[in-house]
């Protein structure tokens, strides 16, 4: 199959919003990153996200609606709780999905057969454009192979699934660069089950308590069952090894330095640069998290365009703020496996 490059044109989003109604897919542009979309009423087309993926069946999609009165219009849930009301009027549009109870018009395959629902409203105007020309709730994981890191540009969608989808929208770099936070209202208090760009912080000024659940930063322990399906699986690694190394600036340093000639690549700080002595990417300046989450997965996809790099050491982000994310994804990468230079 062809996959058409799109702009932002009205008469291109016209273009993939036709591939959509037809029941293709089409790579959208979103502020977080960019999404693998269908039409969430046509179980088909929904399907054919988890094959063009390659995608578990059993980890549910996030639907997107580009107008709130979508939820109650399309019938995505049985009632509009209040606490999802104050949500959207805080972080809507924008980096949030907010998962609530399901409503009858919802396919089992968008929820894997759970009797809640996942919903982002996006700011991104390129995902608002498709979703209302459409006429249809968009349901859309990452536009990646499933088990790669995350696209944050349509050439990584290209890269990624290229020849297996309708079209690729192409709506820039994505401005967060890390998927939505996720937060759940199925649970009393709700619980954060995905930290992002809206921060567990952030959620509790709104909602007042608000849980952390124990797989955002640690791994789930053998037989323990995942608060949300995605949680399982291996995510957002490179083909090289990646370890997440705990240790203060020289101890870092030091360490990488001692493994020069090794196949080694250092994940790093803009700061460490000058002392480093193997390949690095920096990950922007220390302490800004913003541009650490904007700058993360396709430095991970830089890794394995840098020929015969077998080892990553990355430094440990700190967990405040929306470095709590950027921890989030590295300590997955890295499949839980921490250096620490402090012991
Ligand atoms: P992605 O679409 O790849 O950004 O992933 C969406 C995330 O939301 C995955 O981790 C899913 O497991 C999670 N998710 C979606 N729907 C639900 C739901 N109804 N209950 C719990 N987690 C969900
Ligand atoms: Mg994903």
């Amino acid at each position: 199959m062809e996959t058409l490059l799109l702009t932002t044109s009205e008469q291109d989003i016209t273009k993939a919003a036709e591939i959509i109604r037809k029941g293709g897919l089409v790579g959208m542009p979103t502020e977080t990153v960019y999404g693998l979309a269908a039409d969430a009423l046509n179980p088909k087309a929904v399907m054919s996200i988890f094959e063009a993926k390659g995608r578990p069946a059993d980890n549910p999609l996030i639907v997107h609606i580009s107008n709130i009165n979508d939820i109650e219009k399309f019938g995505l849930t049985a009632e509009i709780p209040e606490k999802a009301l104050r949500l959207a009027e805080k972080f809507w549009p924008g980096p949030l999905t907010v998962i609530m109870p399901k409503g009858k018009n919802v396919p089992p395959q968008v929820t894997a057969g759970l009797n809640s629902v996942a919903i982002r409203f996006p700011s991104h105007k390129g995902a608002q454009a498709l979703i209302s020309k459409s006429q249809r709730p968009l349901a859309a994981p990452s536009a990646n192979l499933s088990g790669s890191p995350s696209p944050t540009t349509a050439q990584h969608v290209m890269n990624d699934l290229g020849g297996r989808i309708g079209a690729v929208i192409d709506g820039g770099d994505c401005e967060v660069g890390l998927e939505s936070t996720v937060v759940t209202l199925c649970t009393n208090p709700p619980t954060l089950l995905r930290p992002g760009k809206v921060t567990l912080e952030e959620l509790r000024e709104v909602l007042g308590e608000v849980n952390l659940s124990s797989a955002v930063l640690e791994k789930l322990k053998d037989k323990e069952e995942a608060p949300s399906p995605g949680m399982k699986y291996r995510h957002y690694a490179p083909n090289a090894k990646v370890y997440l190394v705990k240790g203060d600036d020289r101890a870092f340093t030091e360490f990488v330095n001692s493994k020069t000639g090794e196949g080694v690549l250092s994940l790093c700080y803009d700061e460490d640069a000058a002392r480093i002595c193997v390949p690095y990417i920096t990950l922007g300046k220390k302490g800004d998290y913003d541009e650490e989450a904007h700058n993360l997965f396709s430095a991970l996809r830089k890794i394995d365009e840098t020929p015969n790099i077998k080892t990553v050491y990355a430094r440990c982000p700190d967990t405040k703020g929306v470095g709590m994310a950027v921890y989030n994804r590295l300590i997955r990468a890295a499949g839980f496996e921490v250096i620490d230079l402090y012991e």
